[in-house]
């Protein structure tokens, strides 16, 4: 069984003459289907940085309803929504979507920074409802979307400890490229190539901190993983608790290499039976209580 832990139902065209098909729940499906996933988290996008069209919770929800046995629905809340301040009461907008059965917040991809007080406000009502956190990171505020950090991630860390009862899932290129200890502020932001050097903040983090998992989705999770096969190899068994399967499916013509790495490592015996299953599967299952 393949869970993906991180698909769209979206119309994520950002220019004219994007050629994206958007991708709907029957489309959805059937991508599945030809990649030979099981089930997938369905993750919302409300916040304006990502693009010009939501994928809201209601939307989630339905096509979870839909399809019970293979979409599961988080939901989603901008840190700013009703009122943009560090005091607004979340709680029972998230009681009432964990009611109609989502497992989860995100994707985060308010361009705030991470210790913001308005998205630490957003923390603390997820510790409350123990709703796990899967957040877009990016590398500044401005120009971009996503949750924002300095390099090395002094504010994940920061807030890894501040809420130690939520489950935080690491994504995007400013988080995995934070694999290696050689980083720069030139690079951060995309998919650094070559050699990862040992002693990067991503594992220390991980090793570190109980509450913090690695979403392996996109051409970011991708990327880390497959950039230095030898230490990406070694990186999965180690960290064989702590990450989670995932492609971030946007659009219908997307290519998923991360379904291929996945099988033909374990075929090829790169990757131990017991990982790609934690990894693909009952890591997930756990984290959600599904
Ligand atoms: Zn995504």
């Amino acid at each position: 069984m393949i869970i993906d832990g991180h698909v769209h139902i979206a119309r994520l065209q950002t220019t004219k003459n994007e050629k994206r098909t958007p991708v709907t729940p029957e489309k959805l499906i059937k991508k599945m289907d030809e990649e030979g996933i099981d089930k997938a988290i369905v993750l919302p996008i409300v916040s304006p940085e990502t693009g010009f069209f939501p994928s809201t919770c209601q939307e989630v929800l339905k096509a979870s309803k839909k399809y019970p046995d293979r979409l599961i629905p988080f939901c989603n809340l901008d840190p700013r929504a009703a009122g943009n301040k560090p005091d607004t009461d979340f709680s029972w907008v998230l009681e009432e979507y964990k009611e109609a059965g989502c497992k989860g917040v995100g994707e985060i991809t308010a361009n705030l920074y991470i210790d913001d007080p308005r998205v630490k406000n957003l923390f603390y009502y997820c510790s409350k409802l123990k709703l796990p956190v899967l957040f877009h990171l990016a590398t500044k505020v401005g120009g971009v979307y996503g949750l924002a950090d300095s390099i090395h991630l002094p504010r994940l860390e920061k807030v890894l400890q501040e809420f130690p009862e939520v489950i935080f899932i690491g994504h995007a290129m400013a988080f995995w490229s934070e694999i290696s200890a050689k980083v720069d502020e030139k690079t951060r932001g995309g998919y650094p190539k070559g050699p990862v050097k040992e002693g990067g903040r991503v594992p220390e983090l991980l090793k570190k901190y109980p509450n913090l998992y690695g979403d392996l989705s996109a051409g970011s999770g991708y990327n880390a993983i497959s950039r230095d096969p030898h230490y990406g190899y070694k990186f999965l068994e180690e960290f064989q608790d702590k990450l989670l399967f995932g492609t971030d499916i946007c659009f219908i013509e997307q290519e998923l290499p991360q379904v291929k790495f996945f099988k033909e490592g374990l075929k090829k015996g790169k990757i131990s039976k017991q990982t790609y299953k934690k990894i693909t599967c009952e890591n997930i299952k756990k984290l959600l209580g599904i």
